[in-house]
């Protein structure tokens, strides 16, 4: 029973590592979040050792009371969490990512081969929404399902509902599914519904970025109009890495999604369900259900706002001019660089982002954009008034990286790269964690 470090000083130091390169740079990711010390400490738990195949009550392995009681707590507070009533919904709590939840609820709502429409990867829409190539099916989703994407207005930059409907007319979806990685704005849920409605098909969102701020009632209620709603746990919602899968119990041809969901996770699509994990999304839940989360969730919004204009004053152009949501997408096309040479300037100035496509890209592979995201530095306590000092930040990086752009392979970009590449080497693993817990 001796602790990591003395058992594997090696992964001991890689995690402190880590741990410093989290809470010394700027974390501007929009899919990424830090979850509280309750909720990895839940996830540490010995839980981990106990399976679980099935439901509570109906477990295909004895010794699970104490486990069906953490299963029912947790989907209790799921359905809390979104103010669900449990008469009309119910929620699976055992995908193990957004990915797998996803699958599962395609798996629940359509047969093999039949069609769904999803936007599109490069307008924003997420691989597990039906993406392929034109050289590829490269995702189950695409490779299980016949799929058609749906776009972005070229004009506006937002969802095109009335081009979807036209499509959707000729396509005929069994399934529509809204919900995004990469779209600043929010959903008409109504409008889409209507089109569901008008070709026969199921409409699913997934709020894998949104559900912290769905949850917090600062953004449309998906609820009010999907059949199934899926998320991830460990964005806005600030939780453990999971999924869950919210479907609804009433309604025509909706009676028995239950158990189609229930047996789409297992045993279709998964085994035994991880227990400490569950632990782990039902303490974040406790977390989203209390009021400060509600003014967690609207500073976050509020600081992608201010992110927003304080790059704008700069004369940036980014896409759809603003956000209703956490992230920001910021077209890099009008000043001439890419989204991938700016990520690597911001790595080794300690800024964490990811290059992003933008509407209209030629190619997904070099993208002319990048996304940045407010959760997590909100989660550090940041406001409006730290955020401007992030947006000068950003501005420099981008400056510089036009510098280092004119002088490629030059001197002054191998010097640079080496000073701040030293500096962040300076300390390693344990000294660096010290450091920290010393602040
Ligand atoms: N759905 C959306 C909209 C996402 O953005 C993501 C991940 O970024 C996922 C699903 C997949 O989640 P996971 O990485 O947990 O499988």
């Amino acid at each position: 029973y001796a602790p990591l470090a003395e058992i594997d000083p090696e992964v001991q130091n890689i995690i402190d590592k880590e741990t410093w390169r989290q809470f010394s740079g700027l974390e501007l990711i929009a899919s990424e979040n830090l979850t509280s010390r309750a909720t990895i400490e839940a996830n540490g738990s010995i839980l981990t050792n106990k399976y679980s195949e099935g439901l509570p009550s109906a477990r295909y392995y004895g010794g699970n009371e104490y486990i069906d009681e953490l299963e029912i707590l947790c989907r209790k507070r799921a359905l809390e969490a979104f103010n669900l009533d449990p008469a009309k919904w119910g929620v699976n709590v055992q995908p193990y990512s957004g990915s797998t939840a996803n699958f599962a609820a395609l798996t629940a709502l359509i047969q093999p081969q039949d069609r769904l429409m999803g936007l599109g990867l490069p307008d924003g829409g997420h691989l597990t929404h039906g993406y392929y190539t034109a050289k590829k099916k490269m995702t189950a989703s695409s490779i299980y399902f016949q799929s058609f994407p749906y776009a972005l207005d070229p004009s506006t930059q937002l969802i095109d509902y009335a081009g979807l409907a036209a499509q959707a007319k000729i396509f005929k979806p069994r399934l529509i599914i809204c919900g995004a990685s990469a779209y600043p704005r929010d959903w008409d849920y109504a409008s889409l519904k209507a089109t569901a409605d008008k070709e026969g098909a199921y409409l699913m969102a997934d709020i894998a970025h949104t559900s912290g701020l769905i949850a917090a009632q600062t953004l449309n209620n998906p609820f009010e109009y999907c059949d199934v709603v899926t998320t991830t746990t460990h964005k806005t919602l600030r939780g453990p890495r999971a999924g869950l899968i919210f479907f609804r119990k009433d309604g025509p041809g909706r009676e028995d999604l239950e158990k189609r969901v229930n047996d789409a996770v297992f045993p279709a699509c998964q085994g035994g369900p991880h227990n400490n994990t569950i632990a782990a999304v039902a303490t974040a839940l406790l977390q989203v259900a209390q009021p400060s989360f509600k003014t967690y969730a609207k500073q976050v919004i509020a600081n992608a706002q201010t992110l927003a204009s304080s790059l704008m004053a700069h004369g940036y152009k980014l896409q759809t001019g603003g956000t209703d949501n956490h992230l920001v997408l910021w077209d890099l096309r009008p000043i001439g660089l890419t989204g991938s040479k700016v990520e690597k300037v911001c790595d080794l100035l300690g800024i964490t982002i990811n290059k992003n496509a933008v509407s209209g890209d030629a190619s997904a592979q070099t993208p002319g954009g990048i996304r940045l995201g407010t959760a997590a530095i909100t989660s550090r306590n940041m406001t409006e008034e730290d955020v401007k000092v992030v947006a000068d930040f950003l501005h420099r990086a981008v400056q510089l990286s036009l510098v280092l752009q004119k002088e490629a392979g030059s001197k002054l970009l191998k010097d640079f790269i080496r000073v701040a590449t030293t500096e962040s080497d300076e300390l390693q693993g344990a000294q660096q964690v010290k450091v920290l817990r010393r602040d």
